[in-house]
């Protein structure tokens, strides 16, 4: 059996919808997981949000928007009358509940069951698509396998056992529909895997089922060796093993999610990246094997804040910096870089939800200095400690951008560095001039 993860854009029109079809019309079975279809998720937070400052109306006329907007995609669509009936009464259900909402004070898990609309709904509307075209097709709510832990990990258990459950309802099926990103967190609420969780919940499902590929579905060719969105002339990159791809991942490459590696990677199942406007080309192949190149791929990652510890205390003794992570861990704010000079130390971290209590706390140890919007510049390549040769590239081409930190060591796949998010895009765009233009 094979995954197959389709994104916000391969799912984003009717004619997007209906492209899809060949590609998963074939007797080898698979689970489709679909994204909502694009721009939906972004509305939705936008609707939550204006209902956690109050604005009633605003939220009423943004909803009223979006549900305007999937009625011409439900006219659109099917081309019988039965189907557009049933597509317009669908969509009236959930916007009515998403309606319901405006009129209570608004509460977290409100928050959550509204953002998981958008999934409910296009695979509902796929789901009827494949009905109307005669093919037969199984739509499996991910709320009836799909886990989270309290510390909001995947609970493995749970998920092999009910997905396991769910699929012996229908051996013969061969094309098996679920929602990405939504699941359900161990008090049984509705939740979901943060913002661009769809790959997650197709590496989690390849995982639990053994799955014979995961494919993730999206706009581009594969992995490209830095971010289209900002320079110029990428190209993508064949294979890469998962660690690579997990660095890039965690490190801002916005192809695939940052947690989305690792189920795959456990299991040893390939994972394949490839484009539902291209279907022909081979995209990129995610496996265990690692061919070192000098430079394969950079990535950012923004919305850092550094906290620079300074303590005279420090100064050879022993015992400081777990105190210093005991601060951290107590916040569940994780540390992404680090490095340390005689009495001072340097942290990164990407969740600045307690940053303020984190400040408050270290500064019992010392003099703290916090900096925000910062940028983690990670390149990923030969970084192997036993070889000479590898980096001055690197610098050379950001010879012109303060470096508030480098990473260098920690991993023979990357390198990363510090600067200020001002200064992103001009430094994405030199390490390609210097590492890759050759
Ligand atoms: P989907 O909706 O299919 O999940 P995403 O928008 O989440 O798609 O991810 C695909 C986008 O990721 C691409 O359109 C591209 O702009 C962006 N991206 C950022 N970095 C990279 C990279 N290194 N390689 C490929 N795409 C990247
Ligand atoms: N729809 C969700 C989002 O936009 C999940 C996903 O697309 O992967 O974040
Ligand atoms: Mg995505």
């Amino acid at each position: 059996m094979k995954i197959m993860k389709f994104g916000g854009t391969s799912v984003g029109s009717p004619d997007r919808m209906r492209a899809l079809i060949p590609l998963i019309n074939d007797p080898e079975p698979k689970i489709v997981v679909l994204s909502a279809m694009s721009g939906t998720t972004n509305s939705l937070v936008e609707i939550s949000n204006l209902l956690y400052e109050d604005k009633q109306e605003a939220a009423s006329s943004a909803n009223e928007l979006l549900r305007t907007k999937y009625h011409k995609v439900v006219d659109e669509l099917y081309s019988t009358e039965e189907l557009r009936k049933e597509g317009h009464e669908l969509i009236d259900a959930h916007f009515n509940l998403i309606k319901g909402f405006t009129n209570h004070s608004f509460t977290k898990l409100q928050e959550r069951e509204i953002l998981a609309q958008g999934e409910l709904l296009s695979t509902a509307l796929f789901h009827n698509l494949l009905r109307e075209k005669k093919i037969r097709s199984v739509l499996l709510p991910a709320l009836s396998f799909m886990r989270i832990d309290k510390d909001g990990e995947p609970d493995n258990f749970y998920i092999e056992e009910n997905l396991r459950r769910e699929l012996e309802k229908c051996p013969d099926e061969n094309i098996i529909i679920t929602q990405g990103f939504i699941c359900r967190n161990a008090y049984g609420e509705i939740d979901n895997l943060k913002r661009g969780g769809s790959d997650f919940t197709a590496s989690i499902i390849g995982a639990a089922i053994r799955a014979g590929e995961i494919q993730i579905w999206t706009d581009i060719n594969g992995f490209h060796n830095n971010d289209p969105r900002f320079v110029e002339n990428t190209s993508v990159i064949r294979e890469l093993s998962f660690d690579e791809a997990a660095e890039l991942a965690y490190f801002g490459a916005k192809i695939l999610h940052p947690a989305s590696v690792n189920p795959a990677r456990e299991k040893n199942i390939p994972v394949r990246l490839k484009n539902t406007m291209e279907p022909e080309d081979q995209g990129t192949l995610l496996t265990a094997e690692c061919k070192l190149e000098d430079y394969k791929a950079v990535a950012a990652k923004d919305g850092i804040s550094v906290f620079r510890i300074h303590s005279a205390r420090m100064l050879m003794a022993y015992g400081f910096l777990r105190k210093v992570f005991e601060i951290f861990e107590a916040y569940k704010t994780p540390i992404d870089m680090i490095t340390t000079s005689e009495v001072s130390v340097s942290l990164t971290i990407d969740n600045s939800q307690y940053i303020n209590e984190i400040a408050k706390e270290l500064r019992e140890l010392g003099t703290v200095e916090i900096e925000q919007n910062q940028s983690i510049i990670c390149v990923v390549g030969d970084f192997r400690t036993d070889r000479t040769g590898s980096a001055p590239e690197i610098f050379e081409a950001l010879n012109m951008i303060p470096l508030k930190m480098i990473s260098y060591g920690g991993s023979p796949y990357s390198l990363s560095l510090l600067i200020d998010t001002s200064n992103k895009v001009e430094a994405l765009r030199q390490l390609s001039k210097h590492l890759f233009s050759k």
